[in-house]
C-alpha cells in the first residue's frame, strides 16, 4: 500500500518533469515533427519519379489526362525529361537526408537536455534523502539510477515517439496511395498485417519481461562493484579476490543469460518480419504482375507497390527494435519514480530559521531513538550542555555514542523527545545552516583528490589562504603541511592514502575549524591513531578555544581531566555523568578503565623507547 502510494506519487513527479521539459521543448519538438512530416513525404514520393520514367516514358503508355503535357515534352525533348526526373530521384534522396538530419540532430538535443534536467532532479532530490535511507540503499543502485536509466530514457524519448508517428505516417500515406492505384492488392497486403501484429505483441511481451529482469540484474552488478571497489582494500588484506570474483560471475552470468534471451527474442522478431515481409512481397509481385497483364495497372504502379512494400515491412522491423527500447524505457522510468517518490524523511520547515553565532548550549530531553521501528537504540536521554564546554562521551562499542550526535545534527529524527540548541527546537533550524554552525570530525577521515587547501576548505568555500592556515594551526596541522613540498598545493591521492593517518586526522579538524564552528564534534578522532599520533591530535583538541563547545565521543580515556563533563553511556542511556574526578570516585568500573589505559599507555611508550 505504502509502496504503491509512493510510486504514484514518483510518477506525478517524474510527470511532472518531463512534463515541464517538454514544454520548453516545444518549439524544438515542432521543428523535429516538422522535419517529419517532411522526410515522410520524400519517402512517399519517392518512387514516382522512376514510375513516370518507366510508364510514360521508356513504355510510352498513354499518360493520363493530369500528364497528358509529359508525353509531349517527352517527344520534344526526350533526354531533359529524363534528366529532370533523374534528377528530381536525387533531389529527394537530398532533401530527405537533409531533413532526417536535422530531425535526429533537434531530437538528441531535447534527448540529452532531458537527461541533463532528469539527473539534476535525481541529483537534488537523493541528496535531500535521509541517512536512514542511504544507509539501505546500495549505492551501486543509485549510480544505476542515475547514470544509465536516465540515458535509457533519453533514447526513448528521443526516438521512440518520432519513429512511431514517423512510422505511422508513412503507414497511413502509403495505404492511401496504394489504395488508390489499386485497391485489390491494397486489401491482400493488408490482410497478412494482423498475423504479424499479433505475432509481435507475443513476442514483445517475451522481450519486456526479459529486459525488466536485464535492468535490475545490471543494477546489482553495479552495486557489487561499487561496493567491491570501494572495499578493495578490505579485500586483498583477507584474500577475498577469488570470492568477490565468483561473486561477480554469478551476477554477470545471469546478466548474460537474460541478455542472450532478449537477443534471441529481438533476432526472432526482426527474422518473423522478414519472413512474413518476403511472403507478402513475393505475392504482391505475383498478384501485381497478373493485374499488370490484365491492364490492370501499369508496370510504374506494380514498382510503386513494391517499393513500399519495402518501406512499409522497415517500419515494422524497426518497431520491434524500437519495442525493445520501449520496455527498457518503463523499466527505467518505474525505477526512477520509485526512487523520486520517496519522502525524505527530514524536511526544513517553511518558516525555519538560520543558525548563525549560536551560543552552543544543547539539550535533549528525554530523547529515545530508533533506526529501525523496535529497535531502540537510544532510551530516554537527558542532559544539558553549556555553552562553551567540552565534553566527552564515552561507553562500549554500541552504546549509541555516534547516534546521539546524528540526532545533534539531524540526520535523524528523534523517535521522542526534543533537542534544544540554544533553547530552540532542533527542527526550528534551516539543516544547511545548522550544519555549518556544527563543526564535526569523523572516525574515518574523508579526503578527497585535491590539494589540502582545497580539502580544508571543503564546507567553508569563501575561506581564503589565511583562514585556511589559521585552521591548520589550530587544527596543529600546519607544521607538517609547511614541511611538504607543495605546501597546501599538495595534492592528496585519493582517500588521503599519501598522508599517515595523524595527519589525515589533523587536516579534518582543520576543516571543521575553518568554518569557525560555534559546536565542534570529534568522533573518536583518535581511535585508529598510534600513540604519537593520537597524542599530536590531542594537543590540537587540548588547544582549541574554549568559546566553543566541543563534544568529543572517545574510547581512549586519557587526559579525561581537560574535560568539563563526561557522559557515560551503555546500552543507550546516560548511566553516569559528571567530571573525570566525580566520576572517577563514583564509578569503580570508570578508575578501573582509566587505571588500565594510564598503565597500557606507560608501558608501550617505556617499549618504544627501548
Ligand atoms: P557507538 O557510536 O556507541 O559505537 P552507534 O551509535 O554507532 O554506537 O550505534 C548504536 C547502535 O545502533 C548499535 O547497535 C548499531 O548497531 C546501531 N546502528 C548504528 N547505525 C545504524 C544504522 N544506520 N542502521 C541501523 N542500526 C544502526
Amino acid at each position: 500500500m505504502r509502496q504503491s502510494e509512493t510510486h504514484r506519487r514518483g510518477r506525478a513527479r517524474f510527470r511532472a518533469i518531463i512534463g515541464s521539459h517538454l514544454h520548453a521543448a516545444k518549439k524544438h519538438l515542432a521543428l523535429a515533427g516538422g522535419c517529419l512530416v517532411g522526410v515522410t513525404l520524400m519517402q512517399l514520393m519517392a518512387p514516382w519519379p522512376l514510375k513516370l520514367i518507366l510508364d510514360y516514358i521508356l513504355l510510352q503508355k498513354p499518360a493520363p489526362p493530369s500528364l497528358a503535357f509529359l508525353s509531349e515534352l517527352y517527344h520534344t525533348w526526350p533526354l531533359t525529361v529524363l534528366a529532370v526526373l533523374a534528377t528530381f530521384i536525387a533531389i529527394i534522396a537530398i532533401v530527405s537526408g537533409a531533413l532526417s538530419y536535422a530531425q535526429s540532430f533537434v531530437t538528441s538535443k531535447i534527448g540529452h537536455q532531458l537527461v541533463f534536467t532528469l539527473r539534476q532532479h535525481l541529483f537534488a532530490h537523493v541528496q535531500g534523502l535521509s541517512l536512514s535511507f542511504h544507509t539501505q540503499t546500495r549505492s551501486g543502485e543509485l549510480l544505476t539510477k542515475l547514470a544509465s536509466d536516465t540515458q535509457t530514457l533519453k533514447n526513448a524519448f528521443t526516438d521512440i515517439p518520432l519513429a512511431v508517428s514517423g512510422h505511422i505516417v508513412t503507414f497511413l500515406g502509403m495505404f492511401v496511395i496504394m489504395f488508390a492505384i489499386n485497391w485489390e492488392l491494397s486489401l491482400i497486403i493488408l490482410a497478412t498485417m494482423p498475423i504479424l501484429v499479433s505475432g509481435l505483441f507475443l513476442l514483445n511481451r517475451k522481450i519486456l519481461t526479459t529486459t525488466r529482469a536485464q535492468r535490475e540484474q545490471e543494477s546489482r552488478i553495479a552495486s557489487q562493484l561499487a561496493e567491491s571497489l570501494s572495499s578493495i582494500s578490505v579485500i586483498q588484506t583477507f584474500g577475498r579476490e577469488r570470492i568477490e570474483q565468483d561473486r561477480f560471475k554469478q551476477e554477470s552470468t545471469n546478466h548474460l543469460r537474460t541478455g542472450l534471451q532478449t537477443a534471441r527474442t529481438t533476432a526472432a522478431v526482426t527474422r518473423v518480419v522478414s519472413i512474413i515481409g518476403a511472403i507478402s512481397t513475393a505475392t504482391t509481385v505475383f498478384f501485381g504482375a497478373w493485374q499488370v497483364l490484365k491492364a490492370r495497372m501499369t508496370p510504374g504502379d506494380l514498382l510503386v507497390f513494391v517499393s513500399y512494400m519495402k518501406n512499409l515491412y522497415s517500419p515494422i522491423k524497426d518497431l520491434s527494435k524500437l519495442s525493445t527500447q520501449f520496455s527498457k524505457a518503463t523499466v527505467s522510468a518505474d525505477r526512477i519514480a520509485d526512487l523520486l517518490g520517496i519522502e525524505p524523511e527530514i524536511h526544513d520547515r517553511p518558516d525555519a530559521i538560520k543558525a548563525t553565532h549560536l551560543r552552543g548550549e544543547i539539550r535533549f530531553e528525554q530523547v529515545s531513538f530508533a533506526y529501525l521501528e523496535g529497535c531502540p537504540v537510544l532510551h530516554d536521554l537527558s542532559f544539558q550542555i553549556a555553552p562553551g564546554q567540552r565534553i566527552a562521551i564515552i561507553g562500549p562499542s554500541g552504546s549509541g555514542k555516534s547516534t546521539l550526535v546524528s540526532l545533534l545534527l539531524r540526520l535523524y529524527q528523534p523517535s521522542k523527545g526534543l533537542i534544544t540548541l540554544d533553547d530552540r527546537d532542533l527542527a526550528e533550524y534551516e539543516r544547511e545552516s545548522l550544519r555549518h554552525e556544527i563543526g564535526v570530525v569523523l572516525q574515518d577521515t574523508l579526503l578527497f583528490r585535491a590539494s589540502i587547501a582545497d580539502n580544508i576548505s571543503y564546507g567553508a568555500d569563501h575561506a581564503g589562504l589565511d583562514q585556511i592556515m589559521d585552521a591548520a594551526r589550530e587544527a596543529n596541522a600546519h607544521e607538517f603541511i609547511s614541511k611538504l613540498p607543495g605546501g597546501y598545493d599538495t595534492v592528496i591521492a585519493e582517500r588521503g592514502s599519501t598522508l599517515s593517518g595523524g595527519q589525515r586526522q589533523r587536516i579534518c579538524l582543520a576543516r571543521a575549524l575553518v568554518k569557525q564552528p560555534s559546536i565542534l564534534v570529534l568522533d573518536e578522532p583518535t581511535a585508529s591513531l598510534d600513540h604519537q599520533s593520537a597524542a599530536y591530535v590531542r594537543e590540537a583538541i587540548a588547544r582549541i578555544q574554549a568559546n566553543r563547545t566541543t563534544i568529543v565521543i572517545t574510547h581512549h580515556l586519557v587526559g579525561m581531566e581537560l574535560f568539563d563533563q563526561i557522559f557515560l553511556l551503555d546500552d543507550g542511556r546516560l548511566v553516569e555523568q559528571g567530571t573525570h574526578q566525580e566520576l572517577l570516585d563514583r564509578h569503580a568500573l570508570y578508575a578501573h578503565l582509566c587505571a588500565q589505559q594510564s598503565n597500557d599507555l606507560t608501558r608501550l611508550r617505556s617499549n618504544t623507547l627501548t
